[in-house]
């Protein structure tokens, strides 16, 4: 599913082809007991689902694209939220015509390589729900 190298409190990840990268992802900060940190990261998919929180209704409209895309930023941060992993992250990805779309990740499946930085925080940092916003934000 995924390979990795570790340096300080910064792990090197390549999540192999053809693998879904927040399922790879949570899984890997689940073996390395990852309770805070930050990600960035490049890669290339073909597929995949994004997120737009819609303000007005709170609720998260999903849209799924398909066809070749080259990451061409992937950034966001790893928390908990009832004890469980809790990615949040943002990705742009430009297609064939090297027009760009992205938005808050929800899945994507890599279709060649996917490397990512992993930068681990000392601590645990959570979330809670936050009614005004409808957003799980981050609680200190
Ligand atoms: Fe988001």
């Amino acid at each position: 599913m995924y390979q990795y190298r570790k340096f300080g409190n910064k792990y090197v990840l390549s999540i192999e082809n053809h693998n879904e990268i927040s399922a790879a992802l949570t899984a890997f900060c689940e073996e390395r007991r990852i309770h805070s940190g930050a990600v960035y990261g490049i890669g290339a998919v073909n597929e995949a689902t994004f997120r737009f929180l819609d303000p007005g209704t709170k609720k998260y409209v999903d849209k799924t694209f398909n066809g070749q895309m080259e990451i061409t930023c992937l950034t966001g941060n790893i928390s908990e939220k009832d004890g469980k992993v809790y990615l949040h992250i943002h990705v742009t990805a430009s297609r064939e015509d090297y027009a760009c779309i992205g938005g808050h990740l929800l899945c994507a499946t890599v279709n060649g390589a996917c490397e990512l930085v992993v930068e681990q925080f000392d601590g645990s940092v959570g979330r809670r729900f936050d009614e005004e916003t409808g957003l799980n934000l981050y609680e200190f």
